[in-house]
């Protein structure tokens, strides 16, 4: 590293710290720039296919890339730690393991699970937060066929796995569940009768205020495979029993209990200082958080205003990849003392899988995809962010091609 150089530190390698490192890279010359990542481990995750590592249908290592594999380390300096703090008035990164400066500063560290303060949650709930959260998830349910088929007079409840939350997120797990529960009910010579998969949900339906025709295609796809729905059932407690529901209190038992009820930007930010609405930095329209002349906030760690609807753009990995874009470019214009851009979110559509080989959602101008046409979109939507990650190369190795 050379002092007289100005230092960019990129904070989290997700879909927004991996982009614009690798954008940075692209933009400016080595001897412009040095450009530091920092991330917590030495690969970077698909985050938008955990919901497939923490019901086991994909092995977590098709989700994991190694950092170094992608992002050239004699170009980029590469950091392994966790992020504990910022501090803004020295200009430095606390690590768990030391301390970086920085001159300019990429916010990035991602979401946490939001549990809203529910009773139990915490405690007795999994969360889909990162690829060990999952394989714990994945590891659980096996556990709970394996001893079932173990135990003399064993509970049916033990094999019952509670969703709650019936976000994209939840409604995602239920359509692997539903493809990996018969197939441990073979390897464990279950009835598939006696597993439950219910989702529980606050809102008068599944996936509140997404498309009407496409919520009751994901509902009727997964009732026909086995998923029960609770709607218009606020989660009031989670016990190590299963969950407490509605004003009646009512108890729903099971074994296994994910919550996917919602999510907030990292703690990291609090920690630092940064002034939150709803656990995010609202940022203004060139990324950068407010009053700070040389810190972008990014991703899920961002609110970023759509003017024309006056509430902010949902947490996305396509938000992720577009805020990285603009805030590469905004770099290299401060570093040539030029104009900043204003973010401007390119809607490309929301598809969602319901297991291998079913989804829907709406692409670009809005049209509704069903079925196959959508799990392909969605198989292509995610090979399409390998290639811009690590070309076709990074395809081939961890790119999805699943026959139907
Ligand atoms: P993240 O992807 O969360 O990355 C953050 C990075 O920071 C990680 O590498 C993490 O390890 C690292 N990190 C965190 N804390 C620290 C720390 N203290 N120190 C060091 N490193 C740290 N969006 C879509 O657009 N399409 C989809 O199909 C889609 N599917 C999804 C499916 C699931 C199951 C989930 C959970 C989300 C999905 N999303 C989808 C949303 C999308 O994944 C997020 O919006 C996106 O991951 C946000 O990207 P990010 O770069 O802000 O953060
Ligand atoms: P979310 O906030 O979108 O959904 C959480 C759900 O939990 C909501 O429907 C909410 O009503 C429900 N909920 C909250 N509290 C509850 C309670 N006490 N009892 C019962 N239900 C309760 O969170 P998410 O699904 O994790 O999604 C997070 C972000 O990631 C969103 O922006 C989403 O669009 C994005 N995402 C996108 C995709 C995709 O595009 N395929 C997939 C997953 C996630």
């Amino acid at each position: 590293m050379n002092a007289s150089k100005p230092k960019i530190v990129v904070l989290g390698a997700g879909y927004a710290g991996m982009m614009t490192t690798k954008r940075l890279c692209q933009q400016l010359q080595p001897e412009e720039a040095d450009i530091v990542l920092i991330n917590k481990h030495n690969y970077h995750y698909q985050t938008t296919w955990l919901h497939e590592v923490a019901a086991g249908t994909i092995n977590h290592n098709l989700a994991r890339i190694m950092i170094s594999d992608v992002i050239n380390p004699n170009r980029v300096r590469l950091i392994y730690d966790s992020v504990v703090k910022v501090n803004k008035e020295e200009q430095l990164v606390e690590l768990e393991n030391g301390e970086v400066s920085y001159d300019y500063l990429v916010f990035s560290l991602g979401f946490e699970t939001n549990t809203f303060g529910i009773k139990g949650m915490d405690e007795h709930a999994f969360f889909i937060n990162d690829i060990d959260t999952c394989r714990e998830i994945d590891s659980h349910i096996e556990y709970q066929f394996a001893k079932y088929r173990n135990e003399e007079n064993a509970n049916d409840d033990s094999l019952a796995i509670l969703v709650g939350g019936g976000g994209f997120t939840g409604i995602e797990l239920l359509g692997e569940l539903v493809e990996k529960v018969p197939k441990l009910c073979k390897k464990y010579d279950i009835d598939r009768n006696k597993v439950r998969i219910i989702n529980v949900e606050a809102a008068p339906t599944i996936l509140p205020g997404f498309d009407k025709d496409l919520v009751a295609y994901a509902k009727d796809s997964l009732q026909s495979r086995g998923v029960e729905f609770m709607e218009n059932a606020k989660i009031q407690e989670c016990t190590e029993d299963g969950f407490i529901v509605g004003d009646d209190h009512e108890e729903i038992k099971a074994g296994t209990v994910v919550w996917t009820g919602g999510v907030k930007g990292s703690s990291v930010l609090g920690e630092s200082g940064f002034e939150l609405t709803k656990g995010k930095v609202t940022v203004n329209e060139d990324l950068r958080a407010p009053g700070e002349e040389n810190i972008f906030i990014l991703g899920d760690c961002a609110w970023v205003m759509n003017k024309e609807e006056g509430r902010p753009y949902p947490p996305t990995a396509q938000a992720a990849m577009q805020h990285a874009d603009t805030c590469a470019n905004n770099i290299r214009a401060l570093l040539h003392d030029e104009p900043l851009k204003a973010f401007k979110f390119s809607d490309k559509g929301t598809v969602a899988s319901l297991g291998v080989t079913d989804g829907m959602g709406t692409v670009l101008s809005g049209t509704k995809l069903y079925g196959k046409p959508a799990a392909t979109m969605k198989k292509v939507v995610d090979n399409r962010y390998l290639f811009l990650l690590g070309g076709p190369k990074l395809v081939l190795r961890k790119g999805k091609f699943r026959p139907f």
